[in-house]
């Protein structure tokens, strides 16, 4: 049960995503979450470096859908500004969301990864579903009232994986040393 949490990679941000690696291994797509993995909670709009990003997969020839548990209007305000396909209230660590982003984007499942900074949801639910998952450094240290309780169960799952001897290694953001 608890390997269900072992993301397949982590690295410390989605700029830090190896994409020729990807392709290598037939990935397509990128089924990603938003709040805290592309950008900050609270931050309305993409940034020029997730801008610029988004141009590197595009012309690497890879897919994006974002995949987010918040409301509609949060992430149709990103999505839309930032020219991305997204399904909102997503109920991760449900695999429907993620299903459903394969069929927007007519990918085979085993052709999309899963990005996210939540073991709970993003993890969790891309492994559920058989997705390869990768986990990211939260873009903030701050969370929103949802996320807060996640985070406290998070770091508990955290410690139980370590006591059976797998270990996340702990990446933290450049400006956090
Ligand atoms: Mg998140």
């Amino acid at each position: 049960m608890i390997t269900y949490f072992m993301p397949n990679e982590h690295v410390t941000s989605i700029y830090d995503i190896d994409l020729q690696e990807l392709k290598d291994n037939g990935y397509k797509a990128i089924i990603t979450d938003l709040d805290n993995t592309l950008v900050e909670w609270d931050r309305p709009e993409a940034t020029p470096e997730v801008m610029e990003w988004l141009q590197t997969l595009y012309q690497e020839g890879f897919k994006i859908t974002v995949v987010s548990n918040n409301h509609e209007t949060r992430v149709r305000t990103f999505s839309e500004t930032a020219g991305l396909t997204f399904i909102h209230s997503a109920k991760k660590p449900s695999r429907r969301a993620f299903k459903k982003a394969c069929q927007l984007m007519e990918v085979k499942e085993e052709e999309a990864v899963v990005v996210g900074d939540q073991l709970l949801t993003d993890v969790l639910g891309g492994n559920r579903g058989g997705f390869y998952t990768i986990l990211v450094v939260p873009v903030a240290s701050t969370d929103g009232v949802f996320t807060k309780l996640n985070r406290k169960i998070e770091r508990r799952v955290l410690k139980r994986m370590e006591k059976k001897g797998y270990v996340i290694e702990r990446k933290e953001h450049k400006e956090n040393e």
